[in-house]
């Protein structure tokens, strides 16, 4: 779950990150009404889970309130296109508004979840202010790191360490070390999958100061986290997603095929988008259902996959290990009995309780598409899609 910047911002000063001063306005007027308060020379920012605002027009400096204003009414309201958001772009509905500030330096930092030893990473880098792939890809030695080993925590040392290597020596070192600290902090705390600012800028006249925030939550912790759960802004989400979350479903992600796959656990669902482009077709989502040992989840799910206009025929496949096939059998039965999945459907059921699953699917009297192997059932469903697809075409 992201957090726009404002809302990440108010984290990182809450452990002592430094960030310029400034507050979110929802009118123009309110823009207006903030620069005054800041004194006049103010920059506008757009509030939309992207990055590279910048360059789409979504950060503006102001000289006065007025301008303040001018920008504000310029930017809430508008769509915000960036190479991060896909074309359709995202709602803008309110602004940043922040003392400008004089900037000397940009540098990169980011804390994030490093998969291979398990560990928090953080990284920094003097090239501030440009995308970090692009600095990754072209100066690889321009990027510095350094792992938080859960058993012992952050030490100071890594703080002094990576301060130095980005340039952050004398009379910056201790504040900059003690920011990396505190930035470490507001991650574990907060269970951050990512934080990132980008830039981090010492200013002219000497100050450290995180011009940019974006934050991450765990979407697991949200138990643990309500307070920054209830800041969530559904408008900056796909639509899907949303439904998924709200019934309980972690993973979904929509892709842009139109066969939609019910499956249980994240490797079986990755191999059966291969076992779909194998045989020729395109998922229209990844949907990883876990152990649901419960009809209701199945038919939770089989409801997102069903009402999806892209989705031109289902597969559901489920290899039985914890999750009981008979269980995810019935959920099917009952989602596709109440009008909820119209589309051509294909079964392959595994292991747990397989018997008894499929003598479900034998009572309910439906007409599926049923198959024991994997690439078996792939192929059925590309075939049942592509016939979907055509009958449309010759209507
Ligand atoms: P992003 O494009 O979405 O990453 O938004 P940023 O907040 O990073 O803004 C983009 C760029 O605008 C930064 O890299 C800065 O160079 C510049 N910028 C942002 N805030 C200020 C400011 O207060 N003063 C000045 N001079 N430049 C700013
Ligand atoms: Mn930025």
């Amino acid at each position: 779950m992201k957090l726009h910047e404002y809302q990440a911002k108010e984290v990182l000063a809450r452990f002592g990150v430094p960030v310029p001063r400034g507050r979110v306005a929802r009118t123009p007027d309110e823009a207006e009404a903030i620069a005054k308060e800041l004194g006049g020379r103010v920059v506008v920012k757009a509030q939309a889970h992207t990055g590279a605002r910048g360059k789409a027009g979504g950060v503006k400096l102001a000289a006065d309130p007025a301008e303040a204003k001018a920008h504000a009414a310029n930017i809430i309201g508008m769509t915000l296109v960036t190479h991060q958001t896909g074309p359709q772009g995202l709602p803008v509905s309110s602004v940043l508004v922040e003392e400008a500030i004089d900037i000397e330096r940009e540098i990169y930092l980011s804390v994030a979840i490093d998969n291979s030893p398990g560990m928090p990473v953080i990284i920094a880098s003097a090239q501030g202010g440009m995308d970090i792939e692009e600095v990754a890809a072209n100066t690889p030695d321009a990027i510095h790191k350094t792992w938080i080993d859960p058993a012992c925590g952050f030490q100071p040392f890594q703080g002094r360490q990576l301060a130095f290597a980005v340039g952050l020596d004398g009379e910056h070192l201790n504040p900059a070390s003690t920011l990396i600290g505190n930035l470490a902090k507001s991650f574990l705390d907060s269970d951050g999958s990512i934080v990132e600012i980008n830039p981090l800028v010492v200013t002219k006249d000497g100050r450290l100061l995180a011009a940019d925030a974006k934050f991450s939550i765990d979407e697991s912790a949200e138990f643990r986290q309500q307070a920054l759960a209830e800041q969530r802004d559904r408008s900056q989400e796909a639509e899907k997603e949303l439904e998924a979350h709200d019934a309980g479903i972690q993973n979904y992600i929509k892709l842009d095929g139109n066969i939609g796959c019910l499956v249980n656990g994240a490797g079986l669902a990755m191999a059966t988008l291969d076992a779909i482009k194998f045989a020729g077709g395109d998922a229209a989502n990844f949907l990883d259902i876990g152990t649901a040992n419960n009809p209701e989840a199945v038919v939770s799910a089989l409801k997102i996959i069903g009402s999806d206009p892209d989705v031109k025929a289902v597969l559901i496949n489920i290899f039985g290990g914890l999750a009981r096939t008979d269980i995810i059998a019935e959920g099917a039965v009952q989602a596709i009995n109440q009008g909820l999945v119209k589309q051509p459907v294909v079964v392959r059921l595994a292991g747990t309780n397989v018997e008894i699953g499929k003598q479900v699917l034998d009572d309910a009297g439906l007409d599926l598409g049923r198959a024991d192997g994997f690439a078996e059932a792939a192929r059925m469903a590309v075939e049942a899609a592509q016939n979907a697809k055509n009958a449309q075409n010759t209507q």
